[in-house]
């Protein structure tokens, strides 16, 4: 997942004449000081040491000087605007000024701070920067004639590079888009809507967050789990062993315990987090989102958003969705009956025969276990966290001629949070710094994500200003005798989240609101899939596994099941990810606009689509698919970016996965472009063709 704050247009902007910091003569305006401090692990560290009162005297401050911006390229006279004094202010204005850097801040804070003050008071800030964002950037008539009385004339008289041209056509398409050519009581109900909407939006996401749901079971209902993981859990005075909704424990229980009634409690606790709270907030959510859709004059919520992608249209995001179920779900059956062939002990299936839904991953392993013996507890044993990730930036150090330097997080957030710093070799340049955030903790948020603080920017004059990014995940802690163990799925995540980062960080372009992840939601999550290929490859696995005790790789035999088994289970993945994307495109429209019960349609789509899997009339999984506000109607995102993603993992796979040669050019031609160039054109100058979806259905058996 990358949490891409794009206000709203795609405005990015550099700033002044800057020059790398370290050699920085010039002064720089202080609206925009905060840039400066991406150069240093010092000074990012300070950008996150606020107190309550800090964040709030900050708001206020950055919000003054953002009027200051805005003022300034208003009163400029129209026969004297330039692309530096119009186009570029407005780029900075949401993606380089204090108030932006400030935002992404708090939303991190938000999203992370142990410390309940600074979440809550982050909470607010957020909002009130949102609501400024509403009412003095996306529907200021004055800022949208200053933009359009440069987009119209002064740019003929100007030289421009590419990437500004492209800027200034999405700017012009989403300040339309943004209702700026409306009526002025439009734009009044229009802010509203999108007020009310920020603040729904971030409801809904804190009460995943803060959802703490556990259930308790005595000892014996924790046959299969082993003795480490069971020593980790805290326990009741008459003692009951308690279970959160935590990732790791999630998964561990999901895959290994041998008692049914605990998987389907577990089950039941982790698809009902943050209900019913979000039931009706989702409701709302619906509701508002078509009703702004429809003052812009668009049928549904799901065309406002889909509009600008690559896909274009709901119908066609559908349409893609509708043809992989088709192909997923016979895959799929057959996946399924072929796991069901012989019953582990404690799974039955339903009086129709179907498998019920917190059976399925403990079907899995336990049919990998006496089938092939790949047991994922055992292979864990060759992922030990530090390793794992050393080796893995190993692999990026040779593919992407780059250089990680780790340094001390103290004074950050909390005291799991590391820092790696990304450096160019050939020229010791800085070329941004990502904070590390891996293990779960209370109130922390659950999912794992990739967000930007400062986006890679090229200045006007060449030099650049490095990324600041962060990474969370929730992965399983260190116990007294182990260290931290990485599931072969979560070292994916891991693959996944930092190939967003690396796309941040060697995403630096002209425009700050373009760069790197700040690119189209149906592209961004090619850089990040593509680098789960990775762990399909003998040797990368070879490479970056090492037995936590004997230090020996991962043994060639298991090595090789896993890789036979890669598409074991890819027609019910793909089903799920297809459930997923249409429960998205269903809510925010295809169709019907209005009120819509959420859960009767998430049944009525599972039905359709899982038909092979029992429907649960306690699965309310919607209340905590976190994507449903970030990534709205576009979630089919995933497999529309993984069709690309293959394509391209297909092709440099015949160069050698670390291949400095062809990592160079796919640095070159996608990542260094990150949003600020048509994707079609990213993909034709790589491939040197068009796209297709061979790959795609080759690599998966479909
Ligand atoms: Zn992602």
């Amino acid at each position: 997942m990358n949490k891409n704050y794009r206000y709203m247009y795609a405005i990015s902007m550099a700033i002044i004449v800057v020059t790398t910091l370290a050699y920085c003569s010039k002064q720089i305006d202080q609206d925009r000081q905060m840039i400066t401090k991406a150069f240093d692990t010092v000074d990012i560290i300070s950008l996150f040491s606020l107190s309550s009162d800090d964040i709030k005297n900050n708001t206020v401050l950055y919000i003054e000087q953002a009027k200051n911006i805005i003022n300034t390229i208003i009163a400029i006279a129209d026969d004297q605007r330039t692309f530096a004094n119009t186009a570029r202010p407005i780029d900075e204005l949401v993606s380089l000024s204090n108030l932006a850097i400030a935002r992404r801040v708090y939303e991190a804070l938000e999203l992370l701070s142990p410390d309940d003050n600074i979440r809550a008071t982050a909470h607010d800030a957020s909002l009130q920067i949102a609501a400024f964002y509403v009412d003095y950037v996306t529907s200021n008539k004055a800022l949208y004639q200053a933009f359009m009385a440069y987009e119209t004339q002064a740019q003929e008289n100007e030289y421009l590079s590419a990437q500004q041209r492209y800027f200034l056509n999405n700017t012009k398409d989403e300040f339309k888009r943004s209702g700026l050519s409306l009526p002025d009581e439009t734009l009044v109900q229009l802010n509203e809507l999108r007020k009310e909407l920020a603040q729904l939006c971030a409801v809904f996401d804190r009460n995943i967050a803060q959802d703490a749901s556990t259930i308790a079971v005595t000892r014996d209902h924790l046959d299969g789990l082993d003795d480490d993981f069971i020593n980790t859990l805290t326990h009741t005075d008459n003692g009951l062993y308690i279970l959160g909704v935590d990732y790791p424990t999630y998964h561990k229980v999901m895959e290994n315990c041998s008692v049914e009634s605990t998987r389907k409690a577990l089950y039941i606790a982790f698809n009902n987090r943050a209900y019913p709270a979000n039931d009706a907030l989702l409701k709302k959510i619906i509701v508002k989102r078509d009703e702004l859709a429809q003052l812009l004059g668009y049928i549904d919520y799901a065309h406002n958003d889909i509009d600008d992608q690559m896909a274009h249209t709901p119908e066609r995001a559908q349409q893609f969705i509708t043809d992989l179920g088709q192909r997923s779900l016979h895959k799929a059956e057959q996946e399924i009956a072929t796991l069901t062939f012989e019953l582990p002990q404690s799974v039955t299936l339903t009086n129709s025969g179907k498998i019920k839904p917190w059976d399925f991953a403990y079907l899995e392993n336990s049919y990998k276990k006496s089938h092939f013996n790949i047991d994922e507890q055992k292979i864990s044993e060759y992922f030990p966290m530090k390793k794992t990730i050393d080796e893995l930036f190993d692999i990026y150090r040779q593919f992407f001629s780059i250089d990680f330097q780790e340094v001390s997080g103290n004074g950050l957030w909390h005291d799991d949070v590391s820092i790696v710093r990304v450096i160019n070799p050939a020229d010791g340049q800085l070329l941004g710094t990502v904070m590390i955030d891996l293990f779960p903790r209370p109130n922390k948020y659950s999912h794992a994500a990739h967000t930007t603080i400062i986006p890679a920017t090229v200045m006007p004059d060449g030099t650049c200003i490095p990324d600041v990014s962060v990474l969370i995940a929730n992965f399983s802690k260190p116990t007294a005798s182990k260290p931290s163990l990485l599931q072969r799925n979560q070292v994916k995540t891991f693959f996944h989240e930092l190939g967003h980062a690396l796309h941040a960080v060697l995403g630096a372009t002209e425009i700050a609101s373009m760069s790197g992840t700040s690119t189209k939601t149906d592209f961004v999550e090619l850089p990040s899939q593509m680098l789960e290929q990775w762990l399909t490859d003998k040797d990368i696995l070879k490479k970056i596994s090492s037995h936590y005790i004997t230090g020996q790789a991962l043994p060639d035999d298991v090595i090789d099941a896993v890789i036979s088994l890669k598409n074991m289970t890819v027609g019910h993945s793909v089903t799920r990810q297809v459930y997923c994307a249409s429960i998205s495109l269903a809510y925010f429209g295809i169709g019907q606009s209005g009120e819509k019960d959420p859960f009767v349609i998430m049944k009525n789509l599972y039905e359709v689509i899982v038909p092979y899997m029992a429907f649960s009339e306690d699965d309310h999984f919607y209340t905590s698919f976190g994507h449903l506000t970030g990534y709205g109607a576009k979630y089919y995102g995933y497999l529309w970016s993984k069709v690309f993603a293959l394509d391209i993992f297909s092709e440099i796979k015949k160069h050698g996965l670390l291949d400095p040669v062809i990592g160079q050019k796919y640095v070159k031609e996608i990542l260094s472009k990150g949003g600020a160039q048509d994707p079609n054109e990213l993909l034709y100058n790589f491939l040197g063709r068009e796209q297709n979806t061979q790959a795609f259905f080759d690599d998966m058996g479909l």
